[in-house]
């Protein structure tokens, strides 16, 4: 018979969901939470000691790994997404099973050392170039599971259903390895994918542009049957609008409502271009909005109604999306700072309630109920921010959550802790051992 594993951290100062409590012992057992205790003002001898913020772990709620090949790149010249979005697919066409899992490794490292924990990969590159399966059809779903775990992070895998270039269009030449022909396909695909320790395995639908109206129902009802989280490109572009009217008569928030895909599970991602009455559909239904404001600004796409929608009833999740920067403090400032600029005035948010949507909604949207937060029974997942470094110096501990939303970035993340084990110990990885290095070389075999 094998002892539980048990580890106590002191947290020079924790933030417990609303408020900065200092000196609080964290007892883990076998990865998870098992005491949670308050007013210690020094550390108990044989704790490890986490000086600085704790946070629960962050939750990146909508990445696709490989956009991280194009940093740099895309910013040169002028266009729009759509144009964005030639040289995105240029990348596609090169990527296989291999070069995929290094580029990814090197990604989620880099997210580790951002703080997150947790990433909802919205994956659809699954298929050889020009549409043959691999001889292990989820080979490309498998290289980013491996991925997780070798930067030892956890992962939702969003298989995500990809069945047409538009409304009635078959796909382009570089949608053929997105598409497994109808839903019914993809359904059989997936589902070999089981749960892991590390692993979620949620549904997608990449648009309504992507999955014709009368196949929405099969993703839907798989994810239903599954009780697996549900996530959907949503009113990015106007183009996607006016496609959408065009086709169905309505807006995509409307099809998707009348095809049985909205409800608690669901995450309309961006929902940037939404009528009064999509704002009630989304709210009413509670289905989740993932903001992901770097990619929106990055792509000029709009900025979304994020406070109307949560005010409605749907709960908030950040992503990191395109990975123009990774740095979910970065995201969350900018949801409210995005706001501000629109409305003019301050305030939209607490730091405590956009640290919410960094952690513990970000976790429910990608179904981890159990973890987000700092409590008994929670997964062990946290990351601690410096309180001490050139940006973050200065205020009071008690605002530590405003110092963190408000000042600081990716770089003061100090310890980044999953199921228990430093993942990320003094800014550096215990896994990958140069993550810079790593990025370097992946995205160097992908360069055309
Ligand atoms: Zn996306």
């Amino acid at each position: 018979m094998t002892h539980p594993h048990t580890q106590t951290y002191w947290l020079e100062h924790a933030w417990l969901g609303s408020f900065v409590e200092p000196g609080v012992a964290v007892e883990v057992v076998d990865g998870r939470i098992t005491a949670v205790r308050t007013g210690l003002g020094s550390p108990p001898p044989g704790t490890e000691i986490l000086r600085g913020l704790t946070l629960p772990g962050l939750a990146n709620a909508h990445s696709h790994a490989f956009h991280r090949a194009l940093r740099g790149t895309v910013q040169v010249g002028s266009g729009t997404f759509w144009t964005w979005r030639e040289v995105m697919y240029a990348t596609a066409d090169r990527l296989t099973p291999d070069t995929y899992h290094a580029l990814a490794r090197a990604v989620y490292a880099e997210m580790a050392l951002a703080g997150i924990t947790a990433v909802g990969e919205f994956h659809y590159v699954h298929h050889a170039p020009g549409g043959a399966p691999y001889a292990d059809p989820n080979a490309m779903g498998e290289a980013l599971i491996d991925a997780a775990a070798e930067a030892g992070i956890r992962i939702t895998l969003l298989d995500t259903a990809y069945l047409s270039s538009g409304f009635g269009q078959p796909p382009d030449t570089h949608q053929l390895r997105f598409s497994d022909g109808s839903a019914d396909a993809w359904a059989e695909r997936c589902s070999v994918l089981k749960d892991r320790d590390h692993l979620r395995i949620g549904a997608a639908i990449h648009s309504v542009r992507a999955v014709p109206a009368r196949q929405l129902a099969t993703v839907a009802r798989w994810a239903e049957e599954r009780r697996a989280p549900l996530h959907v490109h949503l009113s990015e572009q106007t183009a996607e609008n006016d496609a959408c009217r065009a086709a169905h008569g309505c807006t995509p928030t409307r099809l998707l409502a009348d095809h049985g895909v909205l409800g608690p599970r669901t995450t309309g991602v961006h929902n940037t271009h939404l009528t009064d009455e999509d704002i009630a559909l989304l709210g009413d239904s509670t289905t989740g909005t993932c903001m992901c404001p770097t990619t929106e600004r990055d792509l000029a796409d709009g900025i979304g109604p994020a406070a109307a929608l949560q005010k409605a009833g749907s709960p908030l999740s950040l992503g990191s999306d395109s990975h123009a920067v990774i740095d979910l403090l970065e995201e969350a400032r900018a949801m409210e700072l995005d706001e501000r600029l629109r409305t003019r005035t301050r305030g939209h948010w607490t730091a405590a309630a956009l640290l919410r949507a960094a952690s513990a909604d970000g976790h429910a949207a990608l179904g981890w109920d159990d973890a987000g937060t700092i409590e008994t029974g929670a997964l062990a997942d946290l990351t601690t921010i410096a309180l001490d470094s050139v940006r973050t110096a200065g205020p009071l501990p008690r605002l530590g959550a405003e110092t963190a939303v408000f000042a600081a970035s990716a770089a003061d993340v100090r310890h980044t802790i999953v199921g228990g084990r430093h993942v990320v110990r003094d800014g550096a990885h215990t896994l990958v051992p140069d993550v810079p290095q790593a990025l370097a070389q992946a995205v160097e075999a992908l360069r055309a």
